[in-house]
């Protein structure tokens, strides 16, 4: 049918993040041990300006995920909705600022893809394994679930099957939550994608959610306190040295181009503070 063609076409631009993020990394712009399991070629060429663009958003995204892990002492969950082919869970064991458990959502699909990937490559399969210390570690083909990380199948425009799923999956309302969507609700109708951010605010008293998108996106129903920054000023608030750093990696003529795309995207942050844990001033 035409939903299914089009659910396939936002399947796709999973492998379009992930091999740009691949191919980034394999320039020096940041680092990431894992993305060379989930992409195994490097691919074609990216221009340089998407690759500054990936480098802002990864960097920006990491600073307030690390800002939120540190605020609550990783006495925390975090939820990655529409994962894809993340590798954030990796980075934060290895960085030993691993919050109690971590969540990923996407579809069904791509689930079974990523979960195939983690079966069959040790440095990906090793950290869940020690980490989980239980007798109960379950991976089949379209869930896999240990004691500090989890991957669910779901469709995100369906909330009572999401629900259900997580709390399968053994989550926690009542912890401090950080919700995650990186070029995700963009792909949904306004509708769904409100109702879900109305459930995440109804649900989790005290909860962050960060979304990396454009600008008009982000609708405020049922959280506290809203940020918002655009690319341009989140890339001129990293740290200069690091910025100085990859633009020479590649030479980059039109700086006009890297302007426009900066300017088009934004990164968000909604908070509830139920525990007052001061999550506003993150
Ligand atoms: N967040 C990852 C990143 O930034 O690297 C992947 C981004 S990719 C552009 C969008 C992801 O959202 C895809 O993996 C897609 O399958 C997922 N997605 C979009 N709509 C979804 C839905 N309704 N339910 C579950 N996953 C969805």
């Amino acid at each position: 049918t035409d939903s299914d063609t089009a659910d396939e076409a936002v399947r796709a631009t999973c492998d379009d993040a992930s091999t740009c993020k691949r191919f980034a990394t394999s320039k020096g712009y940041w680092t990431d041990l894992y993305a060379q399991y989930f992409v195994r070629q490097i691919g074609e060429r990216k221009a340089p300006e998407i690759n500054r663009g990936y480098y802002g958003r990864v960097r920006g995204m990491n600073l307030l995920i690390d800002a939120f892990l540190k605020k609550t002492q990783c006495y925390c969950q975090v939820v990655n909705l529409g994962a894809g082919l993340d590798t954030t869970f990796w980075r934060l064991k290895d960085e030993n600022i691993m919050p109690k458990k971590f969540f990923e959502v996407d579809f069904p699909m791509i689930v079974a893809r990523k979960i195939h990937h983690i079966k069959t490559k040790p440095p990906l399969s090793k950290p869940l394994i020690e980490t989980h210390s239980t007798d109960s570690l379950l991976l089949d083909g379209h869930s896999l679930d240990s004691d500090r990380y989890c991957i669910i199948g779901a469709d995100l425009r369906d909330l009572p099957a999401l629900e259900e799923k997580l709390k399968k999956f053994q989550i926690n309302p009542e912890l401090p939550t950080l919700f995650l969507s990186e070029c995700v609700l963009v792909y949904m109708t306004p509708e769904k994608s409100s109702k879900l951010l109305n459930w995440v605010a109804d649900t989790f008293p005290t909860a962050m959610f960060i979304n990396y998108e454009q600008k008009e996106r982000f609708l405020s129903a049922g959280w506290e306190s809203v940020n918002a920054l655009d690319m341009m000023t989140v890339y001129s608030m990293l740290p200069w040295e690091d910025v100085a750093r990859i633009e020479r990696l590649e030479f980059l003529d039109e700086k006009e181009l890297l302007h426009q795309l900066l300017q088009h995207y934004c990164i968000c942050w909604a908070v509830k503070d139920k525990l007052s844990l001061g999550e506003a001033s993150i």
